[in-house]
This record gives structure tokens, C-alpha cells and sequence, in this order.
């Protein structure tokens, strides 16, 4: 038996993609079953109650078992005991990460928006129809990741899977989906503001630092603004407790197209390096960023390096 299973604090396509490259697998003739490594978010609880397909298992032991990896290749973001897994495949949507195995492996990565994407193209190599069910998963996780195309990490790869899945699902209109699905996202009113930061949490090394960036994408911002101070006030208690250098979270407004960046850093220079802005009150309005891995990481890298 071979697990799949995707990045820690996981999104919806973590979950759909690790569902539809199992059922995959499981088409090729080989034992696989999708799990996932953390509580789902409400968005994904939608998509999967939408389109009837169950919950992943939960699994957090992994000596001795088979994993494909899908979402990430990041040590820091993968399960906790990796080394005592054996990593058989790993598909993925980012850059490469520091996941290193004994022997060969089939490892997949395109530089596309979602590995949803990937795992479509994967479909159509092999040759294997895609059930509606699947189709519609794949088509939410897109919708997702890609911010309903706006992010800057889509790209013509992304749009034509879509397109294909959204005529296998049934789905007519793209935009009016992309839009239920991604406010599914907006409830945080009864969320503390751990499980605000914590629900798209994602760690990361930079030049030795330990940094933790979140992500919440919503329709309208102004849900979050009464939640801002308290936010902020569990990130200084992150930076202080869990040996973070610098805990950053995005607020993303998909429909303004922007983001609104709080920090709480060791040395705020850092954030003027990356963005070319300073932080006023632990906070900066970044117009049009709305990419984690592409206009985020990035350039915190390269400010952390320097
Ligand atoms: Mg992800
Ligand atoms: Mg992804
Ligand atoms: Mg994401």
C-alpha cells in the first residue's frame, strides 16, 4: 500500500490532489490511498461534501510506510517522521525543496499553479478518463490555488485543465464557483487567532533563519481588521516561543488584488529589502502580491541572504 499525501496545514489542493493521483495509482493497478496530515480547512470540507468524496484519513505514523508526496518537497512542511518513510514519488507545483531520497524516484514538478494541474496532465499521459467526481475536485483545487486565475502563478497550463475539468464536473461558470469557493474561506469570526494564522501556516529555512509565513485569501478584508491587533500579538508570542526569526502573515484581498503583509521580524529592514516598503504598525498594503511562493518567498529569501 502506498500513501499519499500532501504539506502540513493543508490547503485544498493538498487534499484534492493526494485523492485524485491515488485514484490514479489505483487506476495503473497499484495499491494507493490518499491521507492527509492535519485537519481540513472549511474550503476543502465544501469541495469534498460538493462533489461526495470523503474526508482523508488521518495519519501521523509513517515508519516503514510508502509515501508519494504531492504540494510540497520541503522537509519542514512534509510529515514529521520522513526520514523512517520511504518516499516512492513526489508531485508537485514549487520550487525544489530539500527532500533528498536513497534511490530514484519518480518526481514531478512544473512550474504551473497548482498540482491539481499536474495531476490532470498525469491523467491525460496515462491515458485515464477522469470521473466527474475527480474532475470536480481537481477543478476547485485550481480554482483555489490560482485565485481564480488571478494569482501570477497561473499560467496556460493551469487554465486549459480547468477548462477540461470544468466540462467533465458540470461546472458552467468558472468565476461564480471560483468565488463560492474561495469564501468558504471568509468565516474566520469564530476562529482565535492561532487557527487564523495556523490554517495556511507554512515554515520555511532562510540562511539558517527559521520563518513561518500564513496566508488567509478572503473576499473582503474588512472581516479580518478587528482581528488584526490580536493577530499580531500571537505572532510576537511565535517569534518569541517557537524560535521563529520572523513570522509573516499575509492578508490577501482576491478581489481588490492585493495584500495586506503583517510582520513581526527581528530587524524590520528586512521587509524594506524584500518589498521596497516600510512596515508602519507591523503592517505594509503590497498592491497586486498575491503569491506566497512566487512574490513572497522570493524576495525574503534574497533579503535574508543579503
Ligand atoms: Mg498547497
Ligand atoms: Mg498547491
Ligand atoms: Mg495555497
Amino acid at each position: 500500500m502506498i500513501f499519499v499525501v500532501g504539506h502540513k496545514n493543508p490547503d485544498t489542493d493538498s487534499i484534492c490532489s493526494a485523492i485524485a493521483y491515488a485514484e490514479l495509482k489505483k487506476s495503473l493497478g497499484t495499491d494507493a490511498k490518499a491521507v492527509r496530515q492535519g485537519e481540513i480547512n472549511p474550503e476543502t470540507a465544501f469541495v469534498l461534501e460538493k462533489f461526495g468524496i470523503d474526508v482523508p484519513e488521518l495519519v501521523t505514523e509513517w515508519e516503514g510506510k510508502k509515501v508519494i508526496l504531492v504540494d510540497h518537497s520541503d522537509v519542514s512542511q512534509s510529515i514529521d517522521d520522513i526520514e523512517k518513510a520511504e518516499i516512492v514519488e513526489i508531485i508537485d507545483h514549487h520550487k525544489i525543496g530539500d527532500i533528498t531520497t536513497p534511490n530514484p524516484i519518480f518526481f514531478l514538478a512544473m512550474p504551473v499553479g497548482c498540482t491539481a494541474t499536474v495531476v490532470k496532465i498525469l491523467y491525460d499521459y496515462h491515458g485515464v478518463e477522469i470521473p466527474k467526481q475527480i474532475a470536480g475536485i481537481l477543478l476547485s483545487a485550481i480554482l483555489s490555488d490560482t485565485v481564480i486565475f488571478k494569482s501570477p502563478t497561473t499560467t496556460e497550463k493551469d487554465i486549459r485543465a480547468a477548462e477540461d475539468l470544468a466540462r467533465i464536473a458540470g461546472i458552467a461558470d468558472l468565476n461564480t464557483f471560483g468565488i463560492q469557493v474561495k469564501s468558504k474561506l471568509s468565516d474566520i469570526e469564530k476562529m482565535s487567532a492561532d487557527e487564523i494564522i495556523k490554517r495556511d501556516f507554512k515554515d520555511f529555512n532562510m540562511s539558517g533563519k527559521k520563518v513561518g509565513i500564513g496566508q488567509v485569501e478572503l473576499v473582503d478584508l474588512s472581516v479580518i481588521e478587528p482581528r488584526i491587533d490580536d493577530i499580531l500579538g500571537r505572532m510576537k508570542e511565535m517569534k518569541e516561543k517557537e524560535g521563529y526569526d520572523g513570522v509573516y502573515m499575509m492578508l490577501t484581498d482576491i478581489i481588490k488584488e492585493g495584500t495586506l503583509l503583517l510582520a513581526v521580524t527581528g530587524d524590520d529592514s528586512v521587509v524594506e529589502k524584500a518589498f521596497g516598503a516600510r512596515l508602519e504598525n507591523s503592517r505594509v498594503w503590497l498592491d497586486k502580491v498575491m503569491s506566497r511562493k512566487k512574490e513572497i518567498v522570493p524576495p525574503l529569501e534574497n533579503a535574508y541572504s543579503s
